[in-house]
């Protein structure tokens, strides 16, 4: 069932809410992939009905950024959804979220002064902003987020209030690359390259290679916009009480910007803060 009207929706969700029936929202810009796919089916063990939005958020996209151009394929999506037995396909109008005007100025603190922030000042003010909205709108018991996004997800853990939200581990192509709607920007000679991004902090993760050299790597293959080594529960400088540590990336392959990250628990994490000279 496809939606776009939030009263329509209110009638759906009331009716749901009387049966006592627990929900999940996965939120999408839409041009899905396995990796939204397996979001799904995620959500789907944490509830009874399990609700898709897909909407592009203009708030996400600063000027020079592809929003005119972003796929938008929802006869496509709508199939894919059909298939993975979606109980609801929310598809919101921009007045729908943005009832008011797009704020430019939220304090998001800390975690939106590091990594994508840098290069992407409105980005997660744009997120949040939409989120926060499908989150009033649908009043879900869970929403599901994939690793992927690391510092979206930190963030959105941070402000989702009465919403339980489930992290998702990132789904890749067999050669590794992190799945992503954007992927599909990529010419063939940059989509042959793309995957030495996860070789090389995989190499870094498993103490093959220092940061250093993972950097001089990366210069051979990309523009490096950020690689760091930080908590994976905070986001902060890793520190002797670090449990869980992250590498996160991201570059620049010709107009193309990738991330990626690698978590690392138990025993690789020692390792690496070992020879961070750490412990
Ligand atoms: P997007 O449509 O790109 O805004 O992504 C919607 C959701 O799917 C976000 O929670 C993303 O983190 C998640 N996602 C995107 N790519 C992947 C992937 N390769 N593996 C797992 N989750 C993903």
């Amino acid at each position: 069932m496809n939606i776009s009207n939030t009263q329509s929706l209110q009638k759906v969700l009331s009716a749901w809410n009387k049966k006592d029936l627990k929900t999940a929202l996965v939120p999408t810009m839409g041009g899905l992939h396995a990796g939204h796919l397996s979001l799904i089916k995620i959500a789907k063990k944490y509830s009874d009905r399990v609700i898709v939005s897909i909407f592009v958020n203009p708030a996400q996209f600063a000027l020079n950024e592809d929003f005119s151009t972003y796929p938008r394929v929802l006869d496509n999506d709508l199939i894919l959804l059909k298939k993975e037995k979606v109980d609801l396909v929310f598809t919101p109008e921009v007045n729908d979220i943005y009832p008011d005007e797009i704020k430019k100025n939220i304090n998001i603190g800390e975690l939106d002064r590091i990594l994508c922030s840098k290069t992407r000042p409105h980005f997660f003010t744009g997120v949040l902003q939409a989120v926060t909205r499908l989150f009033e709108i649908i009043s879900p018991n869970y929403a599901i987020f994939g690793q992927k996004d690391y510092q979206q997800l930190k963030i959105i853990e941070k402000y989702s209030n009465n919403v339980k939200i489930i992290s998702a581990p990132i789904i890749r192509e067999k050669d590794n690359l992190a799945m992503s709607t954007r992927n599909l920007y990529l010419t063939h000679k940059e989509r042959q390259i793309a995957p030495k991004l996860y070789q090389i902090i995989y190499k870094l993760s498993e103490g093959k290679i220092d940061k250093n050299q993972a950097i001089q790597l990366l210069e051979k293959y990309f523009r490096i916009d950020y690689l760091e080594i930080l908590d994976a529960d905070n986001l902060k400088k890793i520190s002797y009480n670090s449990g869980r540590i992250i590498i996160l990336v991201a570059v620049f392959l010709g107009k193309n910007r990738l991330i990626d990250n690698i978590i690392l628990g138990d025993e690789k994490c020692l390792l690496l803060l070992k020879k961070l000279k750490l412990t």
